[in-house]
């Protein structure tokens, strides 16, 4: 019960709970490509709030993409699984300018840039992590709003769409930073379908000004089959994958 793979991961219930949770989103996100006849996008295993032990049962499963909200957990993860080689982090949370620094040590990637001066602060931490020998360019995703008038009660972040050029232009400009594309979350509690059109119309005209923003961060373990019919290259995945999260502790 308690064997471990050389991978260091324990070979246990839960990793066969995982491998068959995993199985079942992976069948899912082939039949929707399938049926939308797109190419089927990369999955990244949300796993906020699940312990590092989950992550390393997830790698000895294949998952090389992981996503995290927050970085005080994710930091944590990250240094306890830096054996793990070929783990890319996802960072997909909203973010404060001040932990721009610890974000860039570990993430490869960064969903939720929603304004310039989050832009600004993981630029001047790339650039830092550069003198040090560390990562040279980080990706960078805008995250937009898709449902501006419920932004107060929701508060699921996000830069509103108008504003979506001009933030393009600034992230564009800054050393250390790709612009990549575009993330989004579905309104609460509305059909995601038209927001997820609403989505791919913008990300047409993020890429005829930045034709190197292709990516198409949408899709969660409720609406995976509509984003990937609007065009997701990239589905955040938790729920369906490992489970209703834990209370927080
Ligand atoms: C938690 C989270 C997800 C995963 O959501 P599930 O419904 O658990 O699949 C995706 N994207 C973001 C931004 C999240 O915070």
């Amino acid at each position: 019960m308690n064997a471990q793979s050389p991978d260091g991961a324990p070979q246990d219930e839960r990793t066969a709970e995982l491998a068959a949770r995993l199985e079942r989103v992976h069948q899912r996100i082939e039949d929707a490509s399938r049926r939308a006849a797109r190419e089927k996008p990369e999955l990244i295993v949300v796993t906020k709030f699940h312990p590092a032990e989950d992550v390393r049962r997830l790698y000895s499963l294949g998952v090389r993409e992981v996503g995290e909200n927050r970085d005080q957990e994710a930091s944590a993860k990250a240094s306890e699984l830096v054996d793990l080689e070929g783990l890319s982090w996802h960072f997909i949370g909203q973010l404060q300018s001040n932990k721009a620094r610890s974000v860039v040590r570990y993430a490869s990637a960064v969903h939720s840039v929603d304004r310039e001066s989050i832009a600004t602060a993981l630029s001047r931490a790339v650039l830092g992590e550069r003198e040090n020998g560390g990562r040279a360019n980080l990706d960078v995703l805008l995250q937009v709003n898709l449902d501006p008038a419920a932004e107060e009660q929701t508060r699921r972040g996000g830069a509103l769409p108008a504003s979506l050029p001009a933030l393009a232009d600034h992230v564009a400009s800054l050393e250390g930073l790709r612009l990549r594309g575009l993330m989004a979350v579905a309104p609460l509690g509305a059909d995601p379908r038209p927001a997820f059109e609403w989505l791919h119309r913008l990300s047409g005209e993020l890429q005829s000004a930045h034709p190197e923003a292709t990516l198409l961060s949408a899709g969660m373990s409720h609406d995976l089959e509509d984003a990937i019919a609007c065009g997701a290259t990239h589905l955040r995945i938790g729920t369906d994958v490992l489970g209703p999260r834990p209370p927080m502790g």
